[in-house]
């Protein structure tokens, strides 16, 4: 980080999105006396990380676990939510043909629940790719996992649940996922740990996380709270429709609701909304190249339906991974066991259950009334829940959740970031708007690192989440996917 002592900041910053990115940054800029103006089309701030309060209950989009290996977001997170900030026992698991296995796989576990002959079969096939495989180029996620891991772990534990996931076959996913997200799985370290134990320290990272009492919006409805507090404005419902542009100089957003923002020659835009939607507002458009890499883009779509579920807590885990081919959920969250504060009573659970799709599948088609009935039926087929406890329920849809790495397309990413590193007032953040497979602390970092270059340091916000990897991947210990 270099500073810059003849900077000049700028006279007003718009940030598009009230999300962990676009709220980082004007908490960030609020504390150093720049005026900022947050717009959101949501109605509540937090963006993917917020948090929906329903009869009582309260759903994140997804379950939201804080972890972070960053200094500067763990104070952030810290300061900001104080003895709210609550630590969380973590239990989570893999549903996989009837069976639950640890996850972070267990060596011994897993051998229980796969039986001797299968586990036989994946050791030989872990040796096997580990003597003749190791030195081979992985091109897609699924060659990348068959040569660390052996093709038998590859098909028992990561194919179904990836491609439920992603809605395309693992060989079309782009390795750089599989190296971004679980680069340090060490099986060898996974056997030893399960043998011999396991440093304190370690064990408290991975056995624990920290929580907000209220669900992970509580952090940025804090944070909304602090930037108004200090004069600045954050504006929901209000869904940016068009940026207006000379040549690289934004000039103006147009929102939804009438809402027009000049922006001046001294002032600056930061944007956490989709790279892809950005590029598709201004107006004038780009040149045709952007316009062509920006429609080769996917972002993966989301459904949470979200159930009020009374009677004894149906299971421990914070969230399960469903892998099983069986059923079309991906993932199964009960709140209830994040913190007590999510629920009414200790007799409700709140349960959240995801299906991963694409706009156009029938899923995302399919009425609410109907995806309820959907998740209770496979909920009761996995004898994980008594129907009649089920005491209500909605459903969120949720566009644009995951930026899609399938294999080919860096140069469309390549070409979109040149061209956003070209605007020479805007700077692009977050996972959505840097298109990257960011989690909240990477986001945030983005908004908090792009605010202090407009005060006069210098970084570089798409290299955040490059370089850094999890402290806990090392343990085996990377999310599947978050
Ligand atoms: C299912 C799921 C589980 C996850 N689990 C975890 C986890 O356990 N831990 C973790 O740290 N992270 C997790 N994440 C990731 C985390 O949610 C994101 O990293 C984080 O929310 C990204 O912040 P952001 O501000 O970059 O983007 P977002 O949260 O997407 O915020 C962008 C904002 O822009 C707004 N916006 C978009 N388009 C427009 C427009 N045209 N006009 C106005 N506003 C607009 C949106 O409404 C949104 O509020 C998970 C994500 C998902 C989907």
């Amino acid at each position: 980080m270099t500073t810059d002592r003849t900077h000049h900041r700028p006279s007003h910053v718009l940030i598009l999105g009230a999300g962990p990115a676009g709220l980082g940054a004007a908490y960030e800029l609020s504390r150093h006396d720049v005026p900022c103006t947050v717009v959101d089309k949501n109605d509540i701030p937090g963006g993917l990380s917020r948090t929906l309060t329903y009869q009582g209950f309260r759903f994140d989009v997804g379950p939201h676990r804080f972890y972070t290996k960053n200094e500067t977001v763990n104070r952030f997170w810290h300061e900001v939510l104080g003895p709210d900030f609550i630590r969380v026992p973590r239990l989570t698991r893999i549903y996989y043909r009837d069976r639950f296995f640890h996850y972070p796989l267990k060596p011994l576990n897993a051998l229980a629940g796969l039986g001797v002959g299968r586990s036989a079969a994946a050791f030989a096939s872990y040796l096997h790719a580990r003597l003749f495989q190791r030195r081979l180029e992985a091109k897609s996620y699924e060659e990348w996992i068959t040569i660390h891991f052996g093709r038998r772990l590859y098909e028992a534990f990561f194919k179904t649940y990836t491609e439920k996931v992603w809605g395309i076959p693992c060989s079309q996913i782009g390795a750089e996922w599989a190296a971004q997200r679980i680069r340090g799985l060490n099986l060898w370290q996974a056997v030893k740990d399960a043998l011999f134990g396991n440093s304190g320290r370690i064990r408290t990272l991975t056995n624990h996380f920290h929580y907000p009492r209220h669900g992970a919006g509580m952090l940025y409805e804090k944070l909304t709270d602090s930037i108004r507090k200090a004069g600045n404005e954050v504006h929901f419902n209000t869904r940016v429709e068009a940026i207006t542009r000379e040549g690289n100089v934004v000039t103006g957003v147009r929102c939804s609701g009438g809402r027009n923002f000049a922006v001046g020659p001294a002032a600056h835009v930061l944007s956490s909304i989709p790279l892809t939607e950005f590029v598709a507002d201004l107006t004038p458009p780009p040149p045709a190249g952007i316009l062509d890499a920006a429609g080769r883009m996917r972002y993966r779509d989301h459904i949470t339906v979200n159930l009020l579920y009374h009677g004894e807590n149906p299971f421990p885990d914070n969230w399960i991974y469903v892998h099983s081919p069986d059923v079309r959920m991906a993932r199964l969250t009960n709140y209830a066991n994040f913190s007590p504060g999510m629920a009414p009573s200790p007799e409700d659970h709140g349960l959240g259950v995801e299906y991963f799709c694409f706009r156009e599948d029938a899923i995302w088609q399919m009425n609410n009334d109907d995806l309820i009935r959907l998740a209770v039926e496979e909920l009761s087929r996995m004898r994980l829940i008594k129907p009649k406890n089920v005491r209500g329920g909605f459903v969120i849809r949720e566009n644009d959740s995951y930026p899609v790495y399938y294999t080919g397309f860096r140069p469309c990413y390549d070409t979109l970031k040149q061209y956003a590193q070209s605007l020479a007032n805007v700077q692009m953040i977050g996972r959505g708007g840097m298109f990257k497979y960011n989690n909240q602390d990477h986001a945030t970092l983005s908004g908090i690192l792009a605010a202090r270059n407009l005060l006069g340091e210098s970084h570089d916000p798409w290299e955040i989440n490059a370089e850094d990897e999890y402290l806990e991947e090392h343990r085996g210990d990377s999310s599947p996917t978050k």
